[in-house]
């Protein structure tokens, strides 16, 4: 459904919407799937999680960050998580964006906010670091950031998109990294990426083999796909590769049952924890990858209190929404 995944993605990069939706806090749904806007119900989550066996990331969620004070104000977000998760003696870590640090207007401060929260959390065990992966435009200076830093700290890794063609030579590059394996969550180029959901599946699932059989270090195998996970559970065994050289990981408030269960299997398994209150454009591109979440959209929408919260803009989004699943329906036949 090329035009809705195009549209959720469109409307996730508008800076009016997310600049709206973030005055309201979640809503549409976004409630079920990032975890509050306050340090403390993000503790509240990671709790509950640890309980139950599961290891978390957390994403600070932020997007359009244009200024320095901006990008200084993330830092300072980030370092208060990571106290509170020390504090609280959680079994966390954190994944960042370089866009939030300042990357997209001064690489130089981007670099030095990011070395600031590495120096931090060495201070905390050193707690890993993630630097999540964004639009292809970005990449370069993400692996430049991180050639800069895999010297000095031990604790930076960052994400391998398998949609890229580039992928096959980053898993080459970086065998001494944690790295999270994800199919890529942004529209990109025939000339950059796979465009179908078959060449996408079949380079992430070559790469998570290469990967396992060579990585020096933990692989995060991370996909809500229960015909890749049950692969790699096949894999691992035949392969005799011990537990400890990867886990899986899901996003918060998908598949909740499959995840248990797999901890409960004695698999180590994360979960990817965003909070904060810029939530529009992380559930967009979750609506992108799979259309059926627009049902938790809906279930709120249809409550009256919610109607007169959200107005405008759920009724721009789930009305758009609903359109485009329809004019692609119409396409398809
Ligand atoms: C922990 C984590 C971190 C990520 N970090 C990044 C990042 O840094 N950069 C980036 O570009 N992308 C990131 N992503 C997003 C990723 O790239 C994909 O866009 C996203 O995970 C969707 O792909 P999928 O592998 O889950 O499988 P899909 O191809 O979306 O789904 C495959 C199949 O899984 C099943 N399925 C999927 N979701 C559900 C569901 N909710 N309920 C029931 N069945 C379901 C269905 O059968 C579906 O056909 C991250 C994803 C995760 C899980």
């Amino acid at each position: 459904m090329p035009l809705v995944k195009n549209f959720f993605i469109g409307i996730s990069n508008n800076a009016f919407l997310n600049k709206v939706a973030k005055s309201m806090g979640p809503s549409l749904g976004a409630n079920r799937v990032v975890a509050g806007n306050t340090i403390d119900q993000l503790i509240d989550k990671i709790q509950q999680l640890n309980d139950k066996g599961i290891t978390v990331t957390v994403d600070n969620l932020g997007e359009f960050v244009e200024t320095e004070g901006e990008a200084l104000l993330a830092k300072q977000e980030i370092l208060k998580v990571m106290y509170a998760i020390n504090n609280h003696n959680c079994d966390a870590h954190m994944s960042v964006k370089l866009s939030q640090l300042g990357a997209e207007f001064d690489l130089e401060l981007a670099y030095q906010n990011l070395r600031e929260i590495l120096l931090k959390a060495n201070e905390f065990n050193n707690m890993h670091i993630n630097i999540d992966t964004e639009k292809y435009d970005s990449l370069f200076e993400i692996t430049q950031t991180i050639d800069r830093l895999k010297g000095e700290f031990k604790n930076v890794g960052t994400v391998i998109q398998a949609y890229l063609y580039k992928a096959d030579a980053l898993v080459d590059k970086y065998p001494e990294l944690r790295l999270r394996m994800v199919k890529g969550a942004y529209k990109e180029d025939e000339s950059i990426a796979y465009q179908t959901k078959e060449d996408i599946d079949k380079n992430y699932i070559h790469l998570l083999e290469k990967r396992l059989n060579n990585a020096q270090h933990i692989t995060s195998i991370a996909t809500h796909d229960d015909k890749i996970i049950n692969h790699v559970k096949q894999f691992v065994k035949d392969n005799n590769i011990e537990r400890d050289r990867f886990e899986f990981q899901m996003l918060y408030g998908f598949r909740t049952e499959l995840a248990e269960q797999i901890a409960k299997e004695g698999y180590n398994f994360c979960v990817y924890v965003p909070y904060g209150d810029d939530w529009f454009g992380y559930f967009m591109r979750r609506l992108a990858e799979r259309p059926q979440n627009l049902n938790l959209a809906l279930k709120e929408f249809i409550s009256p209190e919610s109607i007169k919260k959200t107005g405008f803009i759920a009724g721009a989004v789930i009305g758009f929404g609903i359109i485009a699943g329809l004019v692609s329906k119409m396409f398809k036949k």
